[in-house]
């Protein structure tokens, strides 16, 4: 299985991956947010993809998730670990805590998060947007390494905000009422979009503070929330060591068969362009 890993913030590389290839993709949609690194940890082939570009250089709403996601497809990933950094919206949920996300709320304007239209008609299944097969295996390969006092939460709701501003005070009240656990600007279009493209798909959200509505926000500095998006950087470079070389998923998971029903148009029926531009995640079906 081909495993494809998405840095987010503070996540720039991966100590111990023993790089092959660096692959620089066109896509349909543009260019992917970098290079794709192309490497091995063990046996595992592993694709590297930070989600921010080198050097740091792109805004949430700036992301091309479709070239990200397809190029993944593209290169083969069956699979992709999404790190991300973001804030608590709970007190249980504690900086410097993981919490791997099963369930999302869009509250972004993006209008860019389907590979299908002009042609090509797809509703794929969101109940259930987090592979549960990834989610327990990390579940194991993280509670053998966290810290002291240091939460790996099995589950929790991420909203996913437009940014590229942090919420007020009174969203982040609203949000907490709608029983939400953490808040961010980019996993959930990457969710919709991997599971389009039959790719199994997990964030790892890594807490780097509370959101504003802590009573303790204010007095949080900057270096504060550095030394913790540094911390969880270290935690997801020895996750991924520890994790990658004995995760198993196979194809009959439910993610990697969303088309199978979501699919509407019956293939003969979807002009060649499109099929050309869908060409990875469309050629089990032509
Ligand atoms: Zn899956």
């Amino acid at each position: 299985m081909n495993i494809g890993i998405i840095g987010g913030s503070g996540l720039y590389d991966i100590d111990g991956l023993e790089a092959i290839k660096e692959h620089s993709l066109q896509t349909p949609y543009g260019d992917p947010s970098a290079n794709i690194l192309e490497g091995k940890i063990k046996d595992q082939k592993i694709f590297f993809l930070t989600r921010h570009g080198k050097g740091h250089k792109l805004l949430p709403h700036e992301l091309n998730h479709k070239a990200n996601i397809w190029a993944m497809k593209s290169l083969g990933v069956e699979a992709i670990l999404s790190f991300s950094a973001v804030g608590s919206l709970k007190e249980e949920i504690k900086p410097c805590d993981i919490v791997l996300v099963d369930q999302y709320i869009d509250h972004t304007k993006r209008t860019d998060q389907s590979f299908f239209g002009n042609g090509a008609v797809a509703h794929v299944s969101l109940a259930t947007p987090s592979c549960q097969k990834l989610s327990s295996q990390i579940l194991d390969a993280a509670s053998d390494i966290l810290a002291q006092n240091q939460t790996v939460h099995a589950s929790g709701t991420y909203i996913n905000i437009q940014g590229p501003q942090f919420s007020t005070k009174a969203e982040s009240k609203l949000f907490r009422q709608w029983d939400i656990d953490v808040i961010g600007m980019t996993n959930f279009s990457e969710a919709k979009l991997a599971r389009e493209a039959e790719i199994c798909y997990l964030t790892i959200a890594m807490v780097t503070d509370y959101d504003c509505w802590h009573p303790d926000h204010d007095a949080v500095t900057v270096d504060q929330v550095i030394q913790n998006l540094l911390k969880n950087a270290a935690f997801a470079k020895e996750l991924i060591l520890k994790s990658t070389p004995n995760l198993a998923i196979n194809s009959e998971c439910n993610c990697q068969t969303s088309l199978a029903k979501g699919l509407l148009t019956p293939i003969d029926a979807i002009p060649k362009e499109k099929k050309e531009e869908l060409e990875p995640i469309l050629r089990k079906y032509l």
